[in-house]
């Protein structure tokens, strides 16, 4: 993508991480400087393509299980990020027509290109809002939001590779819960979040990456990723690697299956897990 083609509030002077996601992913929408520090990460961290295609997958996987096996019929899925072919809403939507999904990130460009998250069955409804995580009262009473989902039955709120992108100091536990809070029981929360735990020094040079490129970021450990869960009843197998997460839900989604060599835990270095609120 060319930089003649960002929009108004499309900064393309600075990378952004929901565009270097997408060229992890093979995506086409990126600008240079994205590609640039995309590919200095995977200069220091070659684990960063399967990292990022495993944590697509057990999108995949457990918005499936959250359909079929506990009744989900709703998501609020914040960091969506630029569409990708299955997004959350098809998945979901194949598995029940009638599912309700509402989007939600801060970057202007996935805003352009929400109108690619509306295409739901006649039966289902989705909806995008351009939103904060750190504002989390703002995103959920947003008429768009209560339009879609009815909040007194269960919602999924799905966290995937965001929350490393709120730091210790922006509170994240407080925010996931704020969320939480308001939903209903029988309500479920699926996470992913990248991790530090199987090779300190790599994830330090990731970390300033970020950071230098103006994008504060904060990795972290199994037990602090399995803090977000706190007060909920964490589903087999618990805070497991990426593609540990119930391989057998979907096998044709495990990324492993597209790759040379067995994924390690290190490659793909992403904490995942699925819960319910009692
Ligand atoms: N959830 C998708 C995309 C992950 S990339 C997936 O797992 O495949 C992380 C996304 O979070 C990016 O799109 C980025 O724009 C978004 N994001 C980062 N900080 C955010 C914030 N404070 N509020 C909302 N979205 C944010």
């Amino acid at each position: 993508m060319t930089n003649a083609h960002a929009g108004r509030g499309i900064d393309t002077s600075r990378p952004h991480s929901a565009r270097m996601y997408d060229y992890y992913l093979g995506g086409k929408d990126h600008f240079e400087v994205d590609k640039h520090a995309a590919e200095t990460v995977a200069s220091v961290y070659p684990g960063i393509f399967a990292c990022a295609r495993e944590n697509r997958a057990f999108m995949h996987r457990a918005t499936r299980v959250l359909a079929t096996e506990h009744g989900i019929r709703q998501w609020l899925d914040i960091g969506t990020g630029v569409p990708t072919e299955p997004n959350l809403h098809q998945v979901a939507q194949s598995a029940v027509p009638d599912a309700r999904v509402v989007y939600a990130d801060n970057d202007p460009l996935v805003l352009k290109y929400a109108e690619r998250l509306m295409r739901s069955t006649p039966q289902g409804r989705t909806a995008y809002i351009e939103a904060d995580v750190n504002d989390p009262e703002s995103l959920l009473t947003a008429p768009e939001l209560t339009e879609v989902l009815d909040l007194t039955v269960p919602v999924a709120l799905s966290l995937n590779a965001l929350m490393h992108f709120v730091t210790d100091a922006q509170d994240p536990y407080g925010i996931v819960h704020r969320v939480l809070d308001i939903l209903p029981s029988g309500s479920a929360l699926a996470l992913s979040h990248c991790t530090p735990d199987f090779d300190p020094e790599t994830w330090q040079k990731v970390t300033d990456i970020y950071t230098d490129a103006g994008t504060p970021v904060q990795f972290r450990s199994q037990k602090d990723v399995t803090r977000f869960f706190d007060g909920l009843d964490l589903l087999d197998p618990g805070v497991v690697v990426g593609h540990r997460w119930r391989p057998e839900a979907s096998p044709q989604d495990t990324a492993a299956t597209a790759a040379t060599e067995p994924l390690t835990d290190a490659t793909v270095s992403l904490w995942t897990g699925v819960a319910i609120k009692p």
